[in-house]
């Protein structure tokens, strides 16, 4: 039986590195940067800041950081908001389910805690999106414990100071280098050099040019010592995102509605559950075909998905008036590739709901006709994924979610995803100009 061979084998591991350790917080200690996360050591700010830090660059961080703090300066006052609210002021930020985490994790605290984030590992890591990279951070930075906080930053500067050539996306990775992160952090100063690490990530050690010149470790660094800073750390290369064909409608009102335009609240689960966005349906997989560059904008095909998928779930019949723009927007596992068609309002079909949709009864031989379309365009191509079929039918199916009108000012109130705060942005800036329907 072949043995496991253990990772990272390097004597830090055992007996810390003090060269490293050393000249590391003195260069943190005189050059840290003045952060708004860096005022004091209140653990909720410590968190807050942690979780809008994932994937996300302090630059960009910093005013989403100190809105948020404003409206909520305490976990009881994160706890008790409205999760609209809380999503109001994520906006533009990304990764939506952190802010609905925090907020889980602060009614938590609330409820287990007194409010209190207690100076507890155990406790801090079974909070709702705490992973170990923010525990880590929590528990060094807020209360100085010797925890490591290991994220991608950390793993690079690492890998490449001790020429680690273990692949850091496998989960045993990370492992071995948490224990080595943690051999290295010095008596007394977790916080401080949890923060260095990240800060030298951020700052010096980047992923594509290394400062080696200005590093403050460049002396005993073995990665550059070998000449292969660049080549480090190792990380074996995630799937591309799979691609979906979407189609929205951008419907402008009339009558009362003239000026309005129509959107719609996702269900409170599963990918951007609780914002707000442009009616739209996952289409079926020959309309890749649509989207190359040498078709029409124009389909009729995907119009009528459009104008059945509307009328089935609000009573509204509305009339396709032309092609307005494309726009990608990427998750992490998932590339939305949208095709966004003006539309404006027929005459009314039966029974309109307006805040809900659902309520009345719904042509139900057009929906099934478009339904089976959509399904068996689905199984057109034997590699399209099950789920998809089946949210390519769902689509057309209601599905509870809350319809309504809105003008510019409502913006200002309802958290929308950045690909529809673009689109609609953009619409009003248009319209402003006079150029929309
Ligand atoms: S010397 Fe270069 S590769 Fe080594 S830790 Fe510093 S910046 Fe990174």
């Amino acid at each position: 039986m072949a043995i496991k061979q253990p990772t990272i084998q390097h004597t830090a591991v055992q007996n810390g590195h003090p060269y490293f350790s050393t000249e590391l917080l003195a260069w943190y200690r005189a050059q840290k940067r003045t952060l708004p996360w860096r005022k004091n050591h209140d653990p909720y700010r410590i968190w807050v800041s942690e979780i809008m830090l994932q994937q996300t660059r302090v630059d960009t961080v910093i005013p989403y950081y100190l809105t948020f703090m404003e409206k909520f300066p305490t976990v009881q006052a994160l706890a008790e908001a409205p999760e609209e609210e809380v999503l109001k002021c994520w906006e533009g930020l990304g990764y939506y389910s952190r802010a609905r985490n925090l907020q889980a994790g602060a009614k938590m605290v609330m409820e287990l805690y007194d409010g209190i984030i207690p100076n507890d590992k155990e406790a801090v890591s079974g909070l709702k999106g705490v992973g170990p990279y923010t525990s880590g951070a929590i528990m060094s930075i807020a209360f100085n414990r010797p925890e490591p906080a290991v994220d991608g930053n950390v793993m690079r500067v690492l890998s490449r100071f001790f020429c680690l050539e273990e692949d850091i996306a496998k989960p045993a990775t990370r492992a071995g280098i948490e224990k080595l992160a943690a051999a290295l952090i010095p008596e007394g100063a977790a916080g401080d050099f949890n923060q260095a690490l990240m800060e030298l990530g951020a700052l010096i050690c980047t992923p594509k040019s290394p400062g080696c010149l200005t590093c403050p470790v460049m002396e005993e660094c073995e990665g550059r010592l070998a000449g292969r800073e660049l080549e480090l750390p190792i990380k074996t290369k995630a799937k591309p995102p799979r691609q979906e064909y979407r189609a929205a409608a951008l419907i402008w009102g009339n009558g009362e509605n003239a000026g309005k335009l129509l959107v719609r609240q996702r269900e409170g689960k599963g990918l951007l559950a609780g914002m707000w966005e442009l009616p739209h349906l996952l289409l079926p997989p020959h309309a890749a075909d649509w989207f190359a560059e040498e078709a029409s904008k124009e389909q009729p095909e995907l119009a009528e998905m459009l104008t059945v998928m509307v009328e089935q779930d609000t009573g509204q019949l509305i009339r396709p008036k032309g092609w307005l723009k494309d726009a990608d927007h990427i998750f992490s596992h998932i590339l939305w590739k949208m095709r966004v068609i003006e539309c404006d309002l027929g005459e009314e079909s039966t029974g309109i709901a307006d805040e809900k949709n659902g309520a009345e009864s719904k042509p139900e031989e057009a929906a099934s006709k478009a339904a089976e379309a959509l399904m068996a365009a689905a199984e057109e191509r034997e590699d399209y994924v099950n789920h998809s079929a089946e949210e390519a039918s769902k689509s057309l199916i209601p599905g509870g979610m809350v319809y309504r009108w809105i003008d510019r000012e409502d913006m200002e109130l309802l958290p929308f995803p950045n690909l529809f705060l673009r689109i609609i942005g953009e619409t009003w800036e248009r319209r402003g100009r006079g150029e929309a329907l």
